[in-house]
């Protein structure tokens, strides 16, 4: 070809990135002893291994060092035996060791990055411009923390020793997210990358090693789902961080029920890509490209549901299809790829079965003409049309380079069917309209909305998901409190106080102030319990005091559909909220002789006890009245032009399961943060005393709460709490119980990955909780960052 003709057609020639570095470690690295514990490398016990591939070539470039069961207790000794030490560094020391890496792995960051292209089949570009850089960032921006904790976390202690278990599509960025934040809280960790992608992991331990890393801190076990099972159960590790599939996160938050140990899960996606009629479309088109072709689509966020606006679906199609034909596919070592090589041949027959059976379904697919490397595992961009919203490929995670295309015709539309996926990790809203974005991203249901733009991360902002995406957060102060606890005392175990069996015949011997037709209260209405069971409660004495309803499955499953329309709630001003709230107090306030009367009777608690219980409930409702419209979000400066906003939203519908001591003070102090955030709410009360709480119906009911926001099923509170855990629309869970039933609730809330909080079978001491407003306020919310770029 001459140069004319090369002129004339602007072929791009072949533009490798250099290897020879990282072959030459590869060559001399010993991956049989690639087991880093206790600042040592080690071979495994079982003297097994496991074969790493080239995903570009199939070929094999190592076999590495497969950690077990034996190992993982090694390396959790270790990190246990420096863990005291770690703890106690200063800060500023720990800085030092945090910026030591982020440094290192500046210096080394051709070496790194094109190990990560070989091993994971990554287009060089992005692992050279984002996988490396970031996880620059992660270190350096948590060495501030670490020197800042102290100050900005007073009376957190570092959680222990921590079980991190990652995946394979951000192997180094991911080990970045991990284990800076617990380096920074004063952890140890225990990291294990998977299985297919541990060659960053290795080399991050050999910078560990550089960069005078204290032994045990920092322990890093190659292996497969044994090893993380292994970790999971390990009693010795105070926390497990885990990002992969729902699916294992499932069977981890299972695995973990019951144990103490602290959870944090970034899940998969099904990420809403939304193009509203006035958006730029080739700005958009830009933005869909690496959306969901960033990493071959294997992305957890990856927008891979482009909704578009009806009117420009067509030009937009088109404009999509002229894109997709230039994309390149190729060498992933080629800086001029676009598409590199998917992991493994499991995930590409995977995603090629996801697509024959989403075809099967009815659904067209397109791909551009281009061409695949002969070898090696490789699949092209691939456009879906044609589908329903319940079509596999709408609904399941492909992870892969595959988009599903729908329209819709209003933004109300564009919503619902950006919500109706099981998933609520990311989300992507184009538009030239900001106040139209800014009124489509607080609506969507995930944990980070960009607006104009996709894939923007930073250690600053927290990443992570609503609903079955996962719970807890990556990167920014979230984060970091995830690797945290309360310096405690320890608490005796939480017994439930029997029901007590009221004597027959003893109903006149009652108090005057006892209505005996209690029923439940379920949008903002007393109703009778289905199938009119009762339950007779006693006083102190064992007199009967009252009856109540006896609340079932079906009264839950009631309540939970009118909590779940109560949108109102949710949607009025955090103003309004505050206003409610100081006003249920002041008709609490009102009744607080009846009140206390009521605990005297039932409790046979004192009556300076029983006012001292009432006034702080109702301090405790003015707290989280002054508190409505004052946690409040942040706004973070990533390294861009443009802000994240940190939004503090409602979990959504919470149930909440009240303790039996301090009937009337725990009962409130669950629910008053609970609603201050907008949340709707099913409250069990104590099945003991449920009179506190069944009295508390009138109050309620003048109190302008809006009807569905508050509802309260009186019953058996093991058997309700299990419901409640069971219900896939109920999207948090707060239980006091003792600790089998705790174990049983969070074993049962893996369904929909609810956000459970339980007192983990132990005594909380209400009347101390008053000074722990924080902690339940941020229970309370799940936090969004909304990424707004400035500019033209
Ligand atoms: P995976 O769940 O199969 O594996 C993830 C990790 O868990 C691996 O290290 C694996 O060895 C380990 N593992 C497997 N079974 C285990 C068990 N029973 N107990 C303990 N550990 C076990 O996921 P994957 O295929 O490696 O990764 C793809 C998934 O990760 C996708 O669903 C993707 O969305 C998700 N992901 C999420 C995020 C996020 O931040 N939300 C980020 C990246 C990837």
């Amino acid at each position: 070809m001459n140069i004319l003709e090369k002129y004339a057609t602007m072929e791009y020639g072949p533009s490798p990135e250099a290897r020879n570095e990282a072959d030459a470690w590869l060559a001399q690295r010993n991956f049989g002893e690639a087991l880093f514990i206790d600042g040592s490398w080690r071979a495994p016990v079982s003297a097994e291994a496991f074969e790493v591939i080239e995903p570009a070539t199939g070929l094999t470039i190592a076999n590495v060092a497969s950690a077990g069961a034996e190992d993982v207790a090694a390396a959790v000794a270790a990190a246990q035996r420096a863990q005291a030490a770690w703890g106690a560094t200063s800060g500023f020391e720990r800085a030092r060791v945090l910026y030591a890496l982020g440094r290192m792995l500046q210096r080394n960051a051709r070496l790194f990055a094109v190990l990560e292209s070989i091993n994971n089949g990554k287009p060089i570009r992005e692992s050279r411009d984002i996988d490396v850089p970031l996880a620059v960032r992660h270190f350096l921006y948590h060495a501030g923390w670490a020197q800042a904790m102290e100050r900005e976390f007073p009376g957190y202690k570092p959680v222990g020793v921590v079980g991190q278990i990652i995946p394979w599509n951000f192997p180094l960025l991911m080990l970045a997210w991990k284990i800076a934040p617990a380096l920074a809280a004063g952890c140890t960790v225990i990291l294990k990358p998977a299985e297919f992608t541990p060659l960053t992991a290795i080399l991050f331990a050999e910078m560990c090693e550089r960069c005078g890393v204290p032994k045990g801190v920092v322990n890093i076990l190659p292996g497969g789902p044994e090893a993380g099972a292994a970790i999971v159960r390990h009693p010795d590790i105070a926390k497990i961080a885990f990002t992969g599939s729902s699916e294992v996160g499932k069977l981890i938050r299972k695995e973990t029920a019951g144990s103490g140990k602290k959870l944090s899960l970034e899940l998969g996606g099904k990420s809403p890509f939304i193009v509203l009629e006035d958006a730029d479309l080739d700005s958009a088109v830009e933005g869909l490209v690496d959306g969901i072709w960033f990493n071959q689509g294997q992305v957890c966020c990856a927008g891979s549901r482009l909704l578009m606006h009806e009117s420009i679906a067509e030009k937009f199609i088109a404009k999509t299809k002229a894109r997709m034909a230039q994309m390149r596919v190729g060498s992933p070592l080629d800086k001029n790829t676009d598409i590199g090589a998917i992991v493994a041949s499991v995930q590409i027959e995977r995603i090629r079965e996801l697509v024959a059976e989403g075809e099967k379904q009815g659904a067209v697919c397109w791909q551009p003409d281009c061409a695949l490397p002969s070898s090696g595992l490789f699949y092209p961009p691939t456009l879906v049309t044609n589908v329903s919203p319940a079509n596999i490929l709408v609904q399941e995670e492909i992870f892969g380079p595959v988009l599903v295309a729908m329209t819709f015709r209003t933004i109300d539309e564009a919503i619902e069917l950006a919500n109706n996926s099981r998933y609520g990790l990311a989300a992507s809203v184009w538009s030239e309209n900001m106040n139209a974005a800014l009124h489509v991203a607080p609506q969507l249901k995930a944990g980070v909305v960009w607006l104009n733009g996709t894939n923007m991360f930073d250690a600053s902002c927290s990443f992570g998901g609503y609903r079955e995406s996962g719970f807890g957060r990556e990167g920014g102060r979230e984060g970091l409190q995830e690797y945290l606890v309360p310096q405690s005392s320890s608490k005796p175990l939480y017994r439930p106080l029997p029901e007590l069996e009221a004597v027959e015949g003893d109903e006149g011997e009652s108090l005057g102030i006892i209505d005996r037709t209690h029923k439940l209260y379920i949008g903002g209405k007393q109703v009778r319990p289905d199938g009119n069971y009762s339950m007779r409660v006693a006083d102190s004495a064992g007199r009967f005091a009252g009856e109540v309803g006896l609340g079932s499955r079906k009264d839950i499953r009631d309540a939970v559909t009118v909590a779940r329309a109560c949108h109102s709630w949710s949607e009025t001003t955090a103003y309004n909220r505050s206003q409610v709230l100081y006003f249920l107090a002041e008709n609490l306030s009102s009744r607080a002789v009846e009140f206390a009367n009521r605990l005297q009777q039932l409790t046979g608690m004192t009556a300076e006890a029983a006012t001292n219980e009432v006034e702080l409930s109702i301090k405790c409702i003015f707290a989280y009245a002054g508190w409505a419209d004052k946690f409040e979000g942040r706004v973070h400066s990533p390294p861009m032009r443009g802000v994240a906003i940190a939004m503090n939203e409602p979990v959504g519908t919470i149930g909440i399961v009240a303790p039996d001591d301090t009937p009337l003070l725990g009962f409130v102090s669950m629910i008053a943060p609970a609603l201050a955030m907008g949340n709707r709410v099913i409250a069990v009360p104590s099945a003991r005393y449920p009179l506190v709480a069944t009295d508390l119906f009138q109050v309620l009911n003048i109190s302008d709460l809006p009807a569905g926001s508050i509802n309260i099923v009186t019953g058996r509170s093991a058997e309700l709490a299990l419901v409640l855990a069971r219900h896939d629309d109920v999207d948090g869970l707060w239980c006091v119980a003792e600790s089998e039933i705790c174990r049983t609730v969070e074993a049962e809330s893996a369904g929909n990955i609810k956000r459970v909080w339980t007192n983990a079978g132990l005594v909380i001491d209400w009347q101390a909780e008053g000074a722990h407003e924080d902690v339940w306020l941020r229970r309370a919310t799940e936090v969004k960052n909304v990424w707004i770029p400035y500019g033209e």
